[in-house]
């Protein structure tokens, strides 16, 4: 069976992938950036499955900088694909961390790259890009041929590392593909991404725990689709007889309004009532018009998004109504 190699194995996306390709009888290797305080929660699921921790999946400690540690990590496992995931991937934070930003997701590919440039067997590739790198486009929807534009630190590191991965598939011969993934949610997602401080908030102000939701700017337009779909595409990618990039998105957009709305509706309220607006979370700069145009995807992946709005928004916040509820009862 094969073997597959993931960095950020811990994110949403990670944690997904990896009970996608346990599902198919893969052995998973990952990579863990070490911290003092241990994040593997998403994981949770597969830790208590016989016959999987340490046996068809396996965690090594390493960071994104640490080239030596992660050759050492693919020599051993010599995995037959490889799923880049890892990066600092928050837009807002991007711009008070624009260096760290930069390192990880940037430099971090192309030393990926660099190592996998070496090896003797090279694992396919795939880079999880993101519609950021498009900020202000011309064209909409964007499709693998409209011209990057990025507008924030994270935008332009993505763009950095979404062209080199192209350039080591036509310079080098690499089989290296990018995922540009427009933004995909899920119960999974971190609790500073809108949609899940949404959907918690709503759960929460149901429940009578909290009173106000304080957010940034509501006209945000973006195209919204449900993570475990998505990384069922970055795995097709990789089973296709030639590397390519592919937008991987819903074709539609929607505003922040219309996910309040979604979700407040969900438990009944509506988010007139309880949104406050708070400097702190507007950003200095940020993307516009980003649609996806997922053409290339549903032809040649025969892959489309399924689970969209309202739908997305009420399993989210029924997940959180749940995790309240279990967390209240403990
Ligand atoms: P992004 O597309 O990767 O930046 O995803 P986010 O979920 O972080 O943001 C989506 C949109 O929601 C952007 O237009 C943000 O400006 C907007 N937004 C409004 N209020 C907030 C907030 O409190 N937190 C975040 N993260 N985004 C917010």
């Amino acid at each position: 069976m094969p073997t597959a190699l993931i960095t950020g194995i811990t994110g949403q996306d990670g944690s997904y992938l990896t009970e996608l390709l346990i599902s198919k009888g893969y052995t998973v290797h990952g990579i863990v950036r070490r911290s003092s305080i241990t994040a593997r929660g998403r994981l949770d699921q597969l830790f208590h499955q016989e016959d999987v921790y340490n046996k068809r999946l396996f965690l090594h400690y390493a960071d994104l900088s640490d080239v030596t540690t992660i050759r050492r990590i693919l020599l051993k496992s010599t995995p037959d694909e490889l799923y880049h995931l890892a990066g600092q991937s928050h837009v807002g934070a991007s711009f008070e961390i624009p260096e760290t930003t930069c390192e990880f997701t940037a430099m971090g590919t192309l030393r990926l790259l660099e190592i996998l440039r070496d090896l003797d067997k090279q694992p396919r590739f795939v880079h999880i890009s993101s519609s950021e790198i498009f900020g202000r486009p011309d064209q909409s929807p964007q499709n693998e041929t409209t011209p990057m534009r990025p507008v924030t630190p994270y935008g332009v590191a993505k763009a950095f590392a979404t062209q080199m991965v192209t350039l080591y598939r036509e310079s080098f011969g690499l089989f290296a593909c990018n995922a540009i993934c427009y933004n995909h949610e899920s119960p999974r997602r971190g609790e500073s991404f809108v949609t899940r401080k949404i959907t918690r908030a709503a759960a929460a102000i149901s429940m009578g725990l909290e009173k106000t939701l304080s957010l940034g700017s509501l006209d945000g337009r973006r195209d919204w689709g449900y993570a475990p779909e998505y990384v069922e595409a970055m795995w097709r990618m990789l089973q296709q007889p030639a590397a390519d990039d592919f937008v991987v998105a819903t074709g539609t957009a929607h505003s922040v309004k219309d996910f309040l709305a979604a979700s407040f509706d969900a438990v009944g309220l509506d988010w007139e009532d309880f949104v406050t607006q708070d400097p702190r979370y507007m950003r200095p700069s940020e993307g516009t018009h980003l649609v996806g145009d997922p053409g290339r995807a549903s032809k040649s992946l025969q892959w489309t998004a399924e689970t969209r709005l309202p739908r997305l928004a009420e399993i989210m916040v029924q997940s959180d109504l749940d995790a309240l509820l279990a967390s209240r009862q403990r």
